[in-house]
């Protein structure tokens, strides 16, 4: 755990006012007093990687969450500033060169556009696999690739209080318009949702909704709770703001506007979850934190917590076990831990599958059934949420035994399905067929997914083809 000092600065925020947001990004990194302590080398190395990866800090995570008298290694400053490792050595001195150049902004600009689309800014097929279309038009910023659950990206949430060095949506954040996913019209997937009994769950998401005023989130929400949509039963809204910027709920001049919309959702009968987003157990002890969670809880919206597993800010069995704690003591449910995803600075921060396993094992294996509701580690990939459920030796051969969560095709999920062991890959494109099979039961000969026309249903394979 980490402890204070309390005698290094002194917070600006507390007291009885209101705290008042603010923001600090790249432009800022020479004047953050927190900063100072850096040598120009470091901060230059921070300007150059912030000129490929995005990012955003507030006052609020510089004050409360960061341990300054544990830089770099405290997990919150590992979460929030960019380090020079994320990026390859050869594109980190491009950039570092620029800016120590002062090359002109475009000259920088076009070389981070380069690295930018060399880091697979769009990872699982997101921009083209799973977007609905109505009347033949493809719906923008909206994702339907699970039955039930349908994403919405609202443009006003595209960005977030502060923002995770590890984001997989990093390319929202750079300004790459062609890659930028975000819905401004509620008309034209509600028309959708009125024609697609199938879904049940439509969950916002970011970016963050939370960073949307109260009067902007409900021209989102609203038109869910209309009488020709009974079918939708959940809403979920995706948010790291209770961790990030707790004030949303409890001081912000529109908190009450928010909450009280939250209440109208559960007042429509519908389910509320509030999906919150918690890296460290430590984003859970101010008491502010605290106190945001209870007034989220009170208004009848369930919170559930997730988080992928980052190598150097979570990389432990205890953090977990603490984190998970933290969240029941609260009276949020624990429900997905994540594999971080084949994007941006992913080196940085990845873990094996077979140590993400015994991480999320051993910390499950602490707790008592309350919190025993976390599933994971599962891998957010192009077929579908696929979880490591365990190591095990069937026949002298040792395996990873995996199944889906959710999948592009529902009669996938709960199989299990078997890889070769293989300590070091970090991704399920990284792993091969168990038993000598020469594919996985959700792949065609040549490698690519089984698709609607495919015949193969998974029931019908042997052992070997689930290899
Ligand atoms: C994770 C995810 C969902 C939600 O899945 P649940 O298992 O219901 O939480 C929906 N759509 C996409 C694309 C996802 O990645």
């Amino acid at each position: 755990m980490i402890h204070r000092s309390g005698t290094e600065r002194r917070s600006t925020i507390g007291g009885n006012a209101a705290p008042r947001y603010r923001v600090y990004t790249r432009k800022h990194i020479d004047e953050l007093p927190q900063l100072a302590r850096l040598s120009r080398d470091e901060r230059d190395a921070m300007k150059a990687v912030s000129a490929v990866l995005p990012f955003r800090v507030n006052n609020y995570v510089l004050e409360e969450l960061i341990d300054w008298s544990n830089i770099p290694e405290d997990p919150m400053y590992q979460l929030t500033f960019p380090q020079p490792e994320m990026l390859r050595r050869r594109d980190f001195q491009r950039v570092f060169e620029l800016v120590r150049g002062d090359a002109p902004e475009d000259e920088l600009k076009a070389v981070a556009r380069e690295i930018q689309y060399r880091l697979n800014p769009h990872p699982a097929g997101q921009m083209d696999l799973n977007v609905p279309r109505v009347d033949g038009e493809p719906l923008p910023g909206v994702q339907h690739k699970y039955r039930e659950t349908m994403l919405v990206f609202p443009a006003a949430g595209q960005t977030c209080h502060a923002y995770c060095t590890y984001c997989f949506r990093w390319a929202q954040f750079v300004g790459i318009q062609e890659l930028k996913f975000a819905s401004r019209e509620s008309s034209n997937w509600v028309r959708y949702l009125k024609v697609h009994p199938e879904v049940r769950s439509v969950l916002l998401t970011g970016g963050d909704p939370m960073v949307m005023t109260a009067k902007v989130l409900r021209r989102y929400v609203e038109p869910l709770l209309d009488p020709s949509l009974e079918h939708i039963r959940s809403i979920r809204i995706g948010s790291k703001a209770a961790a990030y910027w707790p004030y949303r709920f409890l001081t912000d001049k529109d908190a009450g506007d928010v909450l009280k919309l939250f209440e109208e959702v559960v007042a429509s009968g519908r389910h509320l979850a509030f999906m919150a987003h918690y890296s460290h157990p430590h984003e859970l002890e101010p008491p502010v934190a605290q106190e945001a969670v209870r007034r989220i809880r009170e208004t009848g919206a369930v919170v559930r917590c997730q988080a992928p597993l980052i190598r150097r800010v979570n990389d432990s069995a205890e953090i977990w076990a603490d984190m998970w704690q933290r969240q029941i003591n609260v009276g949020a449910v624990p429900y997905y831990m994540f594999v971080e995803r084949d994007t941006g600075p992913r080196n940085y921060f990845e873990v094996p599958l077979v140590r993400a396993h015994e991480i999320f094992r051993d910390a499950y294996r602490s707790l008592s059934g309350l919190g025993r509701t976390v599933r994971g580690p599962t891998m957010s990939a192009t077929p579908g949420k696929v979880m490591v459920d365990g190591v095990a030796r069937v026949g002298g051969e040792k395996i990873l035994v995996l199944k889906f969560l959710q999948a592009r095709d529902p009669r996938w999920v709960g199989i299990p399905f078997f890889a070769r062991y293989d300590p070091e890959a970090t991704w399920l494109d990284e792993l091969e067929p168990a038993f000598g099979a020469r594919r996985f039961f959700f792949e065609r000969g040549d490698g690519e997914l089984l698709g609607k026309g495919d015949r193969r249903v998974a029931d019908s394979l042997t052992p070997m083809e689930l290899g």
